[in-house]
């Protein structure tokens, strides 16, 4: 009862938080550390119940315990989601059930994952308590299935908002934050500056998934750049502040000229992304290793462990990362310290260096 009380009430602060940050009233630098460190402060007190180091931990009020002690890796795999609709009645293997996404989440959180946004983990602002697991959860094509206001301006129920928020609820430390890939129309069309509103100010991102999903290589580099700038000017005219630093290739194609998705212009809107995601089909690198491509961000899509490709599915992954925890994101608990094993195979990139601290792992 206390821990959730008490997180929800961690919850209500980091969200006023985030859209304090949102309506620009903080000045740029002093926001971005601030909020990390107040989030991460906020939710430890919360989570360290669920995390393996409280388990074995003495007095809930001692110092946060040290990266050998939650075995932590932060140049390990991280796991990004895809969904498409979340329907009743699935019609392709991108779909997945109400009961099938509410199962996968509960899982996430028994697991210790801990979700954060695409945006996030591009920039490298992972804030997760020590020992848990960051995972980004990503959402394409705008669905109503996904996300909509009900009469009373809450999410529908049974849309992937809903029960996220629903999961993120029932488990303190678990966050109900994901990356919605936009397309157009956003969420069935109805009331767009409304919803995409209430995503942004309650901390899920709006990413750029192109004005009409064409197969980029198909289309000459003008055309490209529309794609993508139209659909940040329609997002940016709805949510003037919305950041828009990541974009998920409609089918996971690139253009011929793969740095189009990356940056360009057209019509006077400039687009610049830190991430560029594909559909398939393994966990991505930490964004702190030489192995992080912001040109080609795999993502993992969400599906049950047999059927169609189901060895890059969902289920088969986190059951190979749950196999095999030292490939793994672990936190350390400190966003600003890059603490990583000395044996470890991957090295940090070199402008994450100055940041990156080795330790001796435990027998
Ligand atoms: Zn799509």
């Amino acid at each position: 009862m206390g821990l959730s009380s008490r997180h929800l009430v961690s919850n209500r602060l980091r969200a006023l938080l985030v859209s304090t940050v949102a309506l620009g009233l903080l000045a740029a630098s002093g926001c971005a550390s601030g909020d990390s460190s107040q989030a991460s402060s906020s939710t430890d007190g919360g989570t360290t119940a669920s995390t393996p180091a409280a388990s074995s931990s003495a007095a809930p009020s001692s110092k946060p315990p040290s990266p050998a002690e939650v075995g932590a890796n932060e140049l390990g795999r991280i796991p990004i989601l895809m969904y498409h609709r979340i329907t009743p009645e699935p019609k392709s293997v991108y779909d997945r059930t109400p009961e099938e996404f509410r199962a996968e989440l509960r899982r996430l959180a028994e697991e210790n994952y801990v979700p954060i946004t695409a945006a996030d983990y591009a920039a490298g602002r992972i804030d997760t308590p020590a020992g848990t697991h960051p995972v980004v959860l990503t959402f394409d094509d705008a669905s109503t299935s996904q996300f909509r206001l009900d009469s009373s301006g809450e999410p529908a129920a049974n849309t992937a908002v809903a029960i996220m928020r629903e999961v993120a609820a029932q488990h303190p430390g678990f966050r109900a934050t994901a990356s919605f890939y936009i397309t157009t129309p956003p969420f069935g069309g109805n009331d767009v500056a409304r919803s995409l509103r209430w995503l942004h100010e309650h901390g899920f991102e709006l990413g750029n998934h192109t004005l009409d999903h064409p197969t980029l290589s198909s289309e000459s580099p003008s055309e490209v750049r529309h794609q993508i700038a139209g659909l940040r000017r329609r997002i940016t005219e709805a949510v003037p502040d919305a950041e828009v630093s990541t974009i998920a290739l409609p089918h996971g194609v690139h253009p011929d000229r793969e740095e189009l998705a990356r940056s360009g212009e057209s019509e006077g809107v400039r687009y610049e992304h830190d991430a560029v995601l594909l559909v398939g089909a393994r966990p991505a690198p930490a964004p702190f290793t030489r192995r992080f491509d912001p040109l080609n961000v795999p993502r993992i899509r969400s599906q049950g462990g047999s059927g169609e490709s189901a060895k890059f599915g969902s289920t088969v992954w986190l059951d190979k990362l749950a196999a095999n925890p030292a490939a793994r994101y672990t936190s350390d608990g400190d966003p600003d310290v890059i603490s990583y094993p000395s044996d470890s195979s991957r090295k940090p990139a070199k402008r994450y260096a100055e940041r990156a601290e080795s330790y001796r792992p435990r027998e």
